[in-house]
């Protein structure tokens, strides 16, 4: 266990008074708490949830699981997406914790047998975070609490933020502004996928192109995107329809969940550039799940243009980062440039030594995360390939990779060679 969790109750009181812990500040759905009604239930639950939640936020947590297992409730923090075991709960703490949180982000804590899923906003030292509570039934009874935590404070929406390379900027920058075609950015979820399509609206030339949102944007502004008001009774195509009215070049449509989005949006491509996202593992498997969706082989191949992929790597921590000269072969099958001379990794400890853990890490080895990105673009030999409809994504993956386009091994490496991370989060990242 790299987090102690419960050292909080050794130290001594002064200290602990010390600590700040987070303010609730009401659900997102604006509905009214009945304190009263529920006192028994915050005087057992309240103080642990914000001791819980603030411990999450200080240690870089973007999510926080609780998890009912026998009679104890685990508690896990996901930090830059790894999860690290904290402490564990009774089954009656844990169980205080997950219908507070329940009831402060505006959720039926009666209801324990259907997935809910709602926000509140809080503060902690005066900064704003924005909390989502997802609560989701087990099939071995009680519920599993999902809390995701989001600093409203730092905006990672710029292509430079979230490492999208020149290459695909500029590439992606030409192709938009044919003003035709649709344009996909797909990942798995919790891959960074929305904040990648946010990038990819700020990488096209706003200067010569006009750019609308049709979509939800997870509440982010972005300069130069304006949001269409969407009537919301209109289906698509309708909206689409007025939008082309507006004289639009470049829009963010709504994800391709339904086989009416994406013939909408795969007929409407040829009159203005679209961008949708799509949950995916990689690029090629996207394709080839769109056209399993439309069932239309030549209309995807004719209509799509590019889909970007993203994935997060973890950054080596610039405390405490250790450079070693690796071995030539190691470098050689790794496929990094002959000449690289020196390498970085999170620190390990000798045999019989124990390592103090880093002020700024707190012995983690990494801080923060960056992506690294794959594109296909449609071209000649894809469209083929695609077209034939007997295509698999080891092959259009390999078409991609003949034409020199970026692959996520590149974008990996090219990390590793900067010193930014490690072989071995490489190795993690594609082994998951
Ligand atoms: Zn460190």
């Amino acid at each position: 266990m790299i987090f102690g969790f419960g050292k909080k109750k050794d130290d001594d009181f002064e200290e602990e008074d010390e600590i700040e812990l987070i303010s609730f500040q009401g659900p997102h759905n604006g509905e009214t708490i009945d304190l009263k009604a529920n006192a028994k239930l915050l005087d057992a639950g309240l103080l642990p949830a914000k001791e819980i939640v603030t411990d999450a936020i200080l240690r870089r947590a973007d999510m926080v699981r609780i998890d009912p297992k026998g009679d104890r409730s685990a508690i896990y923090l996901i930090v830059d997406g790894v999860a690290y075991p904290g402490d564990r709960l009774s089954k009656q703490e844990g169980l205080a914790v997950t219908m507070t949180m329940k009831l402060l982000a505006g959720l039926n804590i009666k209801n324990r047998t259907q997935p809910q899923t709602g926000g509140l906003n809080s503060s902690l030292e005066g900064k704003k975070y924005e909390i989502v509570v997802e609560s989701q039934p087990l099939e071995t009874g009680g519920e599993r609490l999902n809390i995701k935590l989001r600093d409203l404070a730092v905006k990672l929406d710029s292509p430079a933020a979230i490492g999208i390379p020149d290459s695909i900027k500029d590439r992606l920058r030409e192709l938009a502004g044919e003003k035709k075609g649709l344009f996909i950015s797909a990942g798995p979820p919790r891959s960074g996928l929305t904040t990648t399509s946010l990038a990819l609206m700020k990488v096209v030339d706003v200067y010569i192109l006009s750019v609308y949102s049709i979509t939800d944007m997870s509440n982010r502004d972005i300069t130069n995107v304006t949001k269409f008001d969407v009537n919301p009774n209109d289906s698509l195509e309708t909206t689409l329809q007025r939008i082309i009215r507006v004289d639009a070049d470049f829009v963010f449509a709504p994800p391709l969940r339904s086989v009416e989005t994406a013939k909408t949006l795969l007929e409407y491509q040829s009159q203005l550039a679209l961008l949708t996202e799509m949950p995916a593992p990689d690029a090629a498997s996207a394709i080839l799940q769109l056209v399993k969706l439309v069932g239309d082989p030549a209309l995807v191949a004719n209509g799509l243009k590019a889909v970007v992929s993203p994935k997060m790597i973890r950054l080596l921590c610039d405390e405490c980062k250790e450079a070693f000269r690796p071995n030539p072969k190691i470098i050689a099958k790794a496929g990094l440039p002959a000449e690289t001379k020196v390498l970085y990794r999170a620190p390990v400890a000798e045999e019989g030594e124990e390592l103090e853990p880093c002020p700024k890490c707190g012995g983690i080895g990494y801080y923060g995360r960056s992506g690294i990105f794959e594109m296909i673009e449609i071209n000649d030999d894809i469209k083929k390939l695609i077209t034939s409809g007997a295509a698999n994504v080891a092959q259009i993956k390999s078409a991609a990779k003949n034409a020199g386009m970026p692959t996520f091994k590149d974008g990996g490496l090219a990390k590793v060679a900067e010193g930014k991370t490690s072989l071995e989060e490489l190795q993690r990242l594609f082994k998951s």
